[in-house]
Order: C-alpha cells, then structure tokens, then sequence
C-alpha cells in the first residue's frame, strides 16, 4: 500500500537532523537542536493536510485528521518522540540501505572493523530478503523513535488521500526529551483531548505493550568517622564498611542480571565513598504494586536496622517514585488493547504481547488521564551504533495505525 521508497525518503529526513536530548539541561526541549525537526515535522503536518497543527513553546506538537463519519467515533491519538539518546551519538547520521538482507554480517564500517553480525544479534535472521536501514557504524540511527513519527506521518497521509477508510478524529502528538525521562512531563493531555492512545515507541515488529514497571530511585547516605589511623582504635567508623553490610544484607539475586519477565530487582548503578561518607544510588524495579512497595520496606526496614545496631543514624534513605505501571489504568479499557491486537491480526502481523522492563511515556500520559499502551515502531538494539530498522516492519506500522483508525470507527457504529 505504501511504497517503501517513501517510507525510506522520509525516515532519512528525520535521522539526519541530529535531536540528541541532554539530562542536564533544564530547559525544554533540553536542546535547541531539537526545534530543527520539531518545526519540519510542523511544516510536513501542514502540507500532508492535517488540521490544527500546532508547536508550544516547549516544543510539543500536536495536529489533527478530522472525522470522515457521520457518528460519534471516539477520538484517538497516536505519539512518538523525535529526540535521540544521549547516550550515544546522533550527529552525522549516514543512514546505510541494506536491500534484500542475504543473513549475513552486515559491515557498518570497515577501517575500524565495525560488523552487525546475526551470529550475535540473531533477530537479524527473521529479516532475510527485506530491506534494512542501519547505521555507518559511527553514531545511533534514530529510529527511535523517528521510526514512529514516520509511521504516524505516513499513516495520517495515507488516510487523508484514501477517504475511502472511515474513521473518527484522530489526534497526532510529537514530544521532545522522551530519552531524559520527560516526554509526558509537559504534554498537555487536556489540549490533545484523545479518549485514549498509543506510543509508537516499541522494538520489533508486532509489540504490544500495557504493562511497564513500577519505578522508584533510592539515595542511601551512610555517615561514618574519620579518626587518624594510627589513633582509630574504638573512634574511627568506616562508611565504606557499612555500605559493604548495607549492600549484601539485600538479596543478591534480585538484581538486573539475574531476573527478567515479571521479576523485579534492586539494582545499585552507583557508589561513591570514603571514610567518612559513602553514598549509594539504587534503582527498584517491580511490575506487581505490592511487591514494589515491600521491596521499599525492606531497604528502609535495613536502614533501620542498622542505625539501631549502631546505635546512631548513620544510614538516611530516601525513595523516590518515578513512575507506575499503566496496567491499573489500561485494565479498566482493555478493548484499546484489543483493537490494538485486532488491527495487526488484520494487516498479518502476529502480536507480541508482554511486559515492558521499563517505563515509557504512555504509563505517565496514562496516569495523566491518557491511557496509552505502546506499539512496535519496527526497530532493534535502541541507543548505539547496531541500530537498525527493516522498512517492511515501518510499513506494517503504519498499517497498523491505518487500521487502529479503521476499527475504532467501525466499532462505535450502532
Ligand atoms: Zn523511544
């Protein structure tokens, strides 16, 4: 239905306008780099035909495709976010087009040896005989979640030339500085005014995702003594020691490396010390509300325990949430998640349902009121330089998007 070498034409216009967010910056979007695709991607809305594109000052975009039915259709939105990781380099980009993927290693660059080889990411192999866009070994590719916005886009200007396909009002939304944890933060739910939508944000092809993480961080401070060390008997108090004590009184198997599905963990990401204060920054992590927060009694209930064996406060942690899982809030209008699943069953795409291992901005828009369970965008190994997308998958996003369209519509008809 769409040709691939649209597809391919506009990705590559959005991954080479480098959109690298910053976390220490305070402003939004955290980089003005960002406004360079923010205020194309406005101008594209516009001469697509969409209605009511508008940009914020923070950069927020949002636009609309009106109804083509005579009765009431619920409205629905679709979001994506157009900044990149800053966890690698996005300036640069020089996309590779790979026609016909023969399932062998794909050299990215040759000087400095640079091969994305299926002998280590063997999702690689599911695409043999279709057309990838990978990068030249030196920066991230982009996609994601340009990948997304060139579905949405392309998906919007799909219906509008096809009137043919009924469907209700359907909202767009592009935010910056998903990456920094701040998509949602500024994304004015009541302005978009969907009943309910989706996050083209997620990996692989059929992805389907309502349920994420319950999040919290914790910053555990342990205060000891500095005493000259020839002179310490009985006066010096070690904080390096007392983290050790803090760190293996929790269980040493609910950590990151050692759990996955719907187990959640501690996970330390950083330590810093010396004798007289050493602090340790955690993460908890758990799908299931009950053990999330049992798992933020026992690191204060240690904390207590070994300021009384102590005799002191010489350990504070403090915890903070982060974010929830959006099933609470999914569970209540599954049929969102079932149309979701009836529109890839529809194009022939076979839907991968399971649990986030994270968070993403639909479970903050969710608890925002926005129930908004995520969709596959088409693209692997986010963040680095083996990142790749196979145009077929983009393709079947946005037919995906068509049909979410299509059903919502067909569904509201009495
Ligand atoms: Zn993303």
């Amino acid at each position: 239905m769409i040709s691939k070498e649209h597809i391919i034409k506009r990705f590559v216009s959005y991954v080479t306008i480098d959109t690298e967010s910053d976390p220490n910056s305070n402003t939004t979007p955290s980089t003005k780099k960002q406004w360079d695709l923010a205020i194309k991607l406005t101008e594209e809305l516009k001469s697509i035909g969409m209605s009511d594109v508008s940009i914020d000052e923070n950069a927020y975009i949002m636009a609309t495709l009106p109804s083509n039915v005579e009765h009431d259709v619920p409205t629905i939105g679709f979001i994506s976010h157009f900044d990149t990781s800053p966890d690698f380099t996005g300036a640069n980009v020089k996309p590779q087009i790979i026609e016909e993927y023969n399932g062998k290693d794909i050299v990215l660059n040759r000087e400095e040896n640079i091969v994305l080889s299926p002998d280590y990411f063997e999702d690689l192999l599911q695409y043999k005989g279709q057309t990838l866009i990978s990068t030249d070994g030196n920066t991230l590719l982009g996609a994601d979640d340009k990948a997304g916005i060139c579905e949405i886009v392309s998906a919007m200007e799909y219906l509008i030339n096809h009137p043919e396909i009924k469907h209700g009002t359907i909202r767009v939304g592009f935010t910056p500085d998903e990456e920094i944890g701040r998509g949602a933060h500024k994304f004015d739910v009541k302005k978009f005014g969907a009943d309910w939508a989706y996050t083209m944000d997620g990996s692989q092809i059929g992805e389907l995702e309502y349920e994420n993480f319950n999040a919290a961080s914790a910053v555990v401070k342990i205060k000891g003594k500095i005493v000259h060390p020839g002179y310490a008997k009985g006066k010096m108090v070690n904080s390096m020691y007392i983290a050790n004590e803090f760190i293996n009184s929790l269980p040493r198997m609910e950590t990151p490396e050692h759990t996955d599905e719907y187990q959640g963990f501690f996970h330390l990401h950083d330590m810093e010390g010396n004798v007289e204060e050493t602090t340790l920054q955690y993460i908890i992590r758990d799908h299931d509300k009950k053990h999330f927060k049992a798992r933020k009694e026992v690191m204060l209930n240690l904390t207590d325990e070994l300021n009384s064996q102590y005799g002191r406060e010489v350990i504070t942690t403090e915890i903070k949430d982060q974010y929830f899982n959006m099933r609470e809030k999914i569970e209540p209008v599954m049929h969102i998640v079932d149309i979701a699943e009836a529109a890839m069953k529809a194009v022939d795409v076979e839907p991968i349902i399971k649990a986030i291992r994270g968070g993403t901005d639909g479970s903050q828009l969710s608890y925002m009121g926005l129930p908004c369970p995520n969709i596959f965008a088409g693209g692997h190994n986010f963040h680095g330089r083996y990142e790749y997308v196979p145009v077929e998958s983009m393709i079947k996003a946005t037919e995906v998007i068509c049909k979410i369209a299509e059903l919502t519509a067909l569904n509201s008809k009495t």
